[in-house]
């Protein structure tokens, strides 16, 4: 590898499950070392250094985690305190928590109990998605081992009593918003709630919750060890810290690989996949954050720095930082429409913009992909992703408008052509037709 993050700097040292996942192979790799000593400088010690790393939420919204760790009520009165880990990773192109779930489980489960220790929280629920089979009985495997190395449980070794529950989900992707997920754990359908109320007020069961992403929480210990400036020395202002960066499509070599935030995408397709298939002159597009932020054309990604600033600049977004790379063999507008499906087949149905909008984009873009469309209709497909996003309860709405959007931004010739085509074709035939008869 070469890339910009050295081997020394990497927290993910087994991404690739080439060592021990188990406790043993952990410790040797640093993991639970120190953890006691990190817990004796007290909560506000640890949510001011995880603040001052600059770590961001690596879910997809890119929120300060030591601040979203702040909101949590100073004190436990009445309620207990819960950490819930968002585990129910289904994002198309997304597939960066699994590696650590299965090759690096105790990482995660040690940055369980520091985040639940600076929230006063004894439990934490891991909510997995569905699918992830493997990973759940790895999971729960490296939750024994650190059970019986009373590593977390009653009287464990750091004097902070806790218990991880893992919880399997049922495989629908709304499960991965925050409130869907918690309604889900309480055993119910897997609907977003509005908020207010936040979960840091009213969460699981009622109670004070934070929800936070698994790299998010897997990274804690090792800045903790390390000290905050040094996590904050990668990448660049604001945008700070090592990523878990998955890439896909028309690479020579698609890969999971942890880079230093804001690596050039030039840097990180040549460096760790062997670059674009066909060559540079080949790209098309890429759609930089998984499968709900825009896409943006091949002229942007030249001398593109991958963060959330730089992207969000762009009108698009660094979202979990899969990476889906298409080149000019790619149909544009077929691979927006698939994408339209997904998030049709995914709706909660419970507001109407969102239950009905996601069907009417994506039957729309159907008939986008054959060109069977006025070009006026360009223009009011655009204007329904508008009515849909910012107008519904949860961020699917959001999810379902952006790479419509993104498409017509920058590829709306492609369409035209597209329709014209089609119309051309049409013509042709019913002349035929006329001609015959
Ligand atoms: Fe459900 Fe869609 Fe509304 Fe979210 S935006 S709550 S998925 S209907």
């Amino acid at each position: 590898m070469v890339g910009i993050l050295e081997d020394k700097d990497r927290i993910f040292t087994n991404l690739y499950g080439f060592h021990d996942w188990g406790l043993e192979g952990a410790k040797q790799r640093g993991c639970w070392n120190a953890t006691r000593d990190i817990l004796s400088y007290g909560a506000p010690w640890i949510i001011d250094n995880v603040k001052n790393s600059g770590l961001r939420g690596r879910g997809g919204a890119g929120f300060s985690t030591g601040l979203k760790w702040s909101f949590m009520p100073k004190e436990v009165k009445d309620r207990p305190h819960y950490l819930v880990v968002n585990a129910d990773e289904s994002e198309p192109g997304t597939c960066k928590d699994r590696e650590i779930m299965r090759h690096d489980p105790h990482l995660l489960i040690e940055g369980c109990l520091i985040a639940s220790f600076a929230m006063q929280a004894h439990a934490c629920y891991i909510y997995l998605r569905g699918e992830y089979i493997l990973e759940r009985e790895r999971l729960e495997a490296a939750v024994k081992q650190a059970y019986e190395a009373k590593l977390i449980g009653k009287n464990n070794v750091h004097g902070w009593d806790f218990d991880v529950y893992v919880h399997h989900g049922a495989g629908a992707y709304i499960c991965g918003e925050e409130t869907a997920l918690l309604e889900s754990l309480e055993g119910k359908k897997g609907q977003p709630r509005l908020k207010p109320p936040f979960p840091a007020g009213s969460g699981l069961y009622g109670c004070p919750t934070t929800v936070n992403n698994v790299e998010s929480i897997a990274v804690v210990g090792t800045i903790l060890r390390r000290g905050a400036a040094w996590f904050a020395s990668f990448g660049a202002p604001n945008n700070t810290g090592t990523k878990l960066f998955c890439i896909s499509g028309h690479v020579e070599r698609p890969c999971n690989v942890e880079e230093a935030m804001s690596i050039p995408f030039r840097k990180l397709i040549e460096d760790h996949c062997g670059g674009i298939r066909g060559g540079w002159g080949n790209l098309k597009a890429v759609i930089p954050g998984g499968s709900s932020v825009p896409m943006i054309p091949a002229e942007q990604c030249e001398n593109l720095a991958m963060d959330f600033d730089t992207l969000r600049n762009l009108k698009s977004g660094l979202g979990t930082a899969a990476v889906i790379v298409m080149d000019k063999s790619t149909d544009l507008i077929r691979a927006i429409a698939r994408l339209s499906y997904f998030y049709k087949h995914e709706s909660c149905g419970q507001c109407t913009p969102c239950r009905e909008g996601t069907g009417w984009m994506w039957r729309v873009m159907e008939r986008m992909v054959k060109g069977d469309a006025e070009p006026s209709e360009i223009d009011t497909l655009l204007e329904v992703t508008t009515q849909v996003e910012g107008h519904t309860i949860c961020a699917l709405g959001d999810a379902a408008a952006w790479p419509i959007q993104g498409l017509i931004r920058h590829f709306r010739p492609e369409i035209e052509a597209r329709i014209a085509a089609y119309r051309s074709r049409r013509a042709i035939h019913t002349g035929h037709v006329i001609a015959a008869e």
